[in-house]
């Protein structure tokens, strides 16, 4: 069994599961007992903390109590987030916690990463435990089945595709570091679709019932602290389908393929947005990385590169799989390309603009053509006809009139 303190840091662990069912309170206590008032408020304070940065914190864990409320912290903040129901704060909660489990296993030894990652399946081993090459210090270095590893490794970056990584009979290496990484990825993974369907007990929502408000109404405020920046909401209602919903996943944290986070980069900067811009949309997501992200969008746009990237037409977004089908409106059968789209889009769009305008126009001629005559006929009223005018304003009212 591992001391309090590590469970503490890694309360998804069986050993915290069994740690907290021997010793651990009722649910009842939990919820109630004036001894665990301090576990009920680190656990609204991890979720907190989940929205306003990317982990949940860091707090002084020296004795064993403070462990123990850790400890109990941990299923009171998932029932908070279960309470709140909003999936853009649990992915958000789920990215936040896994990045704090990344970075307590970086504290720890490579054998020690190697035992968590055995609890989400991965089959890691050692390269000097197989004959392999010479383990590289005390991380040493690991090979894992390419289909765990693959299962794992992080979508967004080139550098963790296949073909980018060293590979033998259907093993790929990886060190310490790597290996803490693609924990990390399963553990949000494990509980961001835990958290989908799980649900929060009555009393939760009681003693939370302040808590649930708040949260709910902070993590509403920042998803759309970046909406209404960058390209503003009139233009983004011309984009085509596609582009709508990479879009709307960015902005709500989804995971999106390489293929989806290029095209509309490419799309993006080609109808006229700043990389700066573009940035704002991505950073949304609960795990952006701005130095990663800004390398990609700048590659993608030409800034750290020498080539220009354009958006993939109709039929490659369609062979990549990022073209939603049951989406499509007639304009889009139309078209070759997202690009072809929006622009015949903002065209309509600028025409029934001007239209408008025209419109206005003629009405304020319109309207000071009858000024003219109103102010001509004040200046020679007829004396029967006056009065009986002046009546039937009054009836109408002054709202009509003007
Ligand atoms: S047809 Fe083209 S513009 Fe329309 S949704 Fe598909 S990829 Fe987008």
């Amino acid at each position: 069994m591992y001391p309090l303190g590590t469970l503490a840091n890694y309360p998804f662990l069986s050993e915290a599961r069994e740690w907290v069912k021997e010793h651990g309170p009722t649910m009842e206590e939990l919820f109630f007992d004036a001894i665990y008032q301090r576990a009920r408020a680190i656990g609204a304070q991890r979720v907190r903390e989940s929205i306003e940065g990317s982990s949940v914190g860091e707090r002084p864990v020296i004795s064993e109590t403070d462990s123990e409320m850790e400890l109990f912290s941990y299923p009171l903040a998932k029932m908070i987030v279960a309470a709140a129901g909003d999936p853009y704060l649990t992915r958000r909660y789920a990215m936040a916690e896994a990045k704090s489990v990344y970075s307590h296993l970086l504290e720890e030894d490579g054998e020690f990463i190697k035992e968590v990652s055995s609890q989400f399946a991965m089959d890691a081993r050692r390269l000097g435990d197989s004959g392999g090459a010479e383990a590289g210090g005390d991380g040493g270095i690991y090979r894992l089945h390419f289909a765990d590893y693959l299962r794992n490794a992080p979508a967004r970056d080139r550098g963790w595709k296949l073909v980018n990584r060293r590979l033998s009979g259907g093993y790929v290496e990886c060190d310490a570091v790597e290996l803490a990484r693609l924990v990390q990825e399963a553990f949000r993974a494990r509980l961001e679709a835990e958290m989908k369907t799980a649900k929060a007990p009555d009393e939760a929502r009681r003693v939370f019932s302040g808590e649930i408000g708040a949260i709910r109404n902070a993590a509403r405020m920042k998803r759309e602290e970046f909406e209404g920046e960058g390209f503003g909401k009139a233009d983004a209602e011309l984009f085509p389908p596609c582009m709508k919903v990479i879009l709307a996943m960015i902005q709500g944290g989804a995971n999106v393929p390489h293929t989806g986070r290029f095209g509309i980069v490419a799309f993006l900067h080609t109808i006229g947005m700043s990389s700066d811009d573009i940035l704002a949309l991505f950073s949304t997501a609960p795990d952006f990385d701005v130095e990663k992200s800004r390398y990609q969008v700048e590659h993608i746009t030409g800034r750290g590169s020498s080539t220009e990237y354009t958006p993939p037409g109709c039929q490659a977004m369609k062979t990549f799989g990022i073209c939603p089908t049951d989406r499509m409106d007639g304009l889009c059968r139309r078209v070759k390309h997202p690009l072809n789209y929006y622009r015949a889009k903002l065209r309509s769009h600028n025409r029934r603009g001007q239209k408008k305008e025209a419109d206005t126009a003629e009405a304020a001629k319109e309207v000071s053509a009858k000024d003219a005559a109103a102010k001509t006929s004040q200046s020679a009223p007829r004396p029967d006809e006056s009065g009986r005018k002046e009546d039937s304003g009054n009836e109408r009212g002054g709202f009509d009139v003007y």
